[in-house]
C-alpha cells in the first residue's frame, strides 16, 4: 500500500500542469489502409505474446531459484557463503546470465519475426553479438548490485531499505549521466549533426523555443533496423538529442522538424530530471517493500540459515530472494510510472505543435512512424495502460487534428 500510494502521489505531483492538447477522437481506419492495419496487428500480436512470455519465463525462473532452488544451486550458494562478497558477486552475475539464457529462444524468435517483417536488418550472428554484449553489461551490473545489497543487508539488518533507496537513486542518476559516454558507444556510432540545413534548423528551433539543447547527434541506427526514432538522453554535460539516421534520410524536412520540436519539448519540460525526481520519491517505499517481501521469501525458502532473518548473518543465499522481490516491485512500479511517461509525452507533442505550427507535418509524421515501425495505431487498451510509454498513435494524430482546427479557427 505504501509503495502504491508513493508511486501514485509522485505521478500526481510530477504530472505536467497545463500545456496539454485535448485529442480529437479519430479512427485509425481514416488514416491507415486496411492492409497497413492488418500487417501491424499480425506482427505485433505475436511479438507481444512472445515479449510477455519472456517476462513470465524469467519471472518463473527467478522464483524457482529463489523459492525452490535445485539442490545443486543450493549447494553452490551455501559454498559461496564462505566468501560472502565474492559469493554475492558470482550469484548476481550468474542469476543475470541464467535469465538471459532462459529468455534466448523467445528473444530469437522475436528477432527472426522482425527480420521477416523487414524491421530488423541484423543477421543472427551480429544479433547474438549484441545479446552477448548486453549480457556482459548486465552481469557486471548485477554482480555490483548484489555485492552492494549484501553489504547493506549485513550492515543494516533491519533498515537496509533506507540506504538501498539512496543507492537506487544514485544508480539512476549515474546511469542517465554515464550511458551516453560508456554504454551507448558500445552499440552504435554517434556523430554530431554536421553543419548544414538541418543543424541550423535545430539551432533556430531551440532558440525560438528558449531551450538549451546540449548537443544533437545522428546515430547509425540503420545498422540494425529500418525503424525510425529519436530521443533525449544524458544529464548536465552529457545532455543530448539523438536522431536516427533513418529519420534524417527518409522523412521530409517538415516531419524531422516536428520530431526535433518534440524532443526540445522534453528538454524544455526538464522531463529527464522529472523522471529522476519520480524515482527519488518512489524509491524509499519501493525498497521498503522489497525488504519486507525478500524477508518473507528468503525466510521460507532458506529455512533461516543464510536467510535474511536467520541466526547467522545473511550470505549470498539471500540474493535470489532479493532479486525476485526487486523484479516484482520494479515491474509494478514501472507500470505506474508509465502513466507519468504518457502525460509527459503528450505535452512534448503539444509543445512540438505550438513551436512548429505545422499540424499536417505532425500528423503525417505520426502516420509515417507507425507504418515504418509496424506499430498498431490503436493497440489493445489494457496492454497500453500497463506498458504504454507514449500516447497511442490515434491519440497523437488527435492532438494534431485539434491543433489544426484551432489554428484554422483563429
Ligand atoms: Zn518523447
Amino acid at each position: 500500500m505504501v509503495a502504491v500510494v508513493a508511486a501514485g502521489t509522485a505521478t500526481l505531483i510530477l504530472r505536467p500542469r497545463g500545456g496539454l492538447i485535448e485529442p480529437t477522437a479519430v479512427q485509425a481506419q481514416a488514416y491507415f489502409s486496411p492492409a497497413e492495419l492488418e500487417r501491424a496487428e499480425e506482427f505485433r500480436g505475436l511479438q507481444r505474446l512472445l515479449g510477455l512470455g519472456g517476462i513470465v519465463l524469467s519471472g518463473a525462473t527467478l522464483a524457482l531459484i529463489a523459492l525452490r532452488p535445485p539442490r545443486k544451486a543450493r549447494r553452490l550458494l551455501e559454498r559461496a557463503g564462505e566468501h560472502p562478497m565474492r559469493g554475492a558477486a558470482v550469484t548476481g552475475a550468474g542469476l543475470s546470465a541464467v535469465l538471459v539464457v532462459v529468455g534466448l529462444p523467445l528473444a530469437l524468435w522475436r528477432h527472426e519475426r522482425a527480420v521477416d517483417a523487414g524491421l530488423s536488418t541484423q543477421a543472427v550472428g551480429p544479433w547474438l553479438g549484441d545479446v552477448a554484449k548486453s549480457a556482459g553489461i548486465g552481469a557486471v551490473l548485477s554482480a555490483l548490485g548484489a555485492v552492494l545489497a549484501l553489504a547493506l543487508i549485513r550492515r543494516f539488518p533491519r533498515s537496509w531499505w533506507m540506504p538501498a533507496a539512496g543507492a537506487v537513486v544514485g544508480f539512476a542518476v549515474l546511469t542517465l549521466y554515464l550511458s551516453p559516454l560508456l554504454i551507448d558507444p558500445l552499440f552504435n556510432k554517434f556523430e554530431p549533426l554536421p553543419q548544414g540545413k538541418l543543424r541550423s534548423e535545430v539551432v533556430e528551433l531551440a532558440g525560438r523555443a528558449g531551450v538549451d539543447v546540449g548537443e544533437v547527434f545522428r546515430v547509425d541506427a540503420s545498422r540494425r533496423t529500418t525503424g525510425v526514432n529519436a530521443y533525449v538522453g544524458g544529464l548536465g554535460h552529457t545532455k543530448r538529442v539523438v536522431l536516427y539516421d533513418n529519420l534524417i534520410d527518409d522523412f521530409s524536412e517538415r516531419q524531422v522538424r516536428s520530431v526535433v520540436a518534440h524532443e526540445l519539448g522534453h528538454v524544455k519540460g526538464s522531463d529527464l530530471p522529472r523522471g529522476l525526481l519520480w524515482v527519488a520519491i518512489v524509491a524509499p517505499a519501493g525498497t521498503l517493500l522489497v525488504q519486507r517481501l525478500a524477508e518473507r521469501l528468503a525466510g521460507r525458502a532458506l529455512g533461516g540459515a543464510g536467510g535474511l532473518e536467520g541466526e547467522g548473518r545473511p550470505g549470498p543465499a539471500a540474493i535470489p530472494a532479493v532479486a525476485l522481490s526487486l523484479a516484482l516491485v520494479s515491474f509494478g512500479l514501472t507500470c505506474v510510472g508509465n502513466v507519468l511517461s504518457r502525460q509527459v509525452e503528450a505535452r512534448a507533442d503539444a509543445f512540438a505543435l505550438r513551436v512548429t505550427h505545422d499540424p499536417d507535418a505532425f500528423i503525417d509524421l505520426e502516420r509515417g512512424l507507425a507504418v515504418r515501425n509496424i506499430s498498431q495505431p490503436d493497440p489493445p487498451a489494457l496492454l497500453h495502460k500497463l506498458f504504454g510509454t507514449h500516447p497511442t498513435t490515434v491519440e497523437r494524430i488527435g492532438y494534431g487534428e485539434t491543433f489544426s482546427r484551432e489554428q484554422r479557427g483563429r
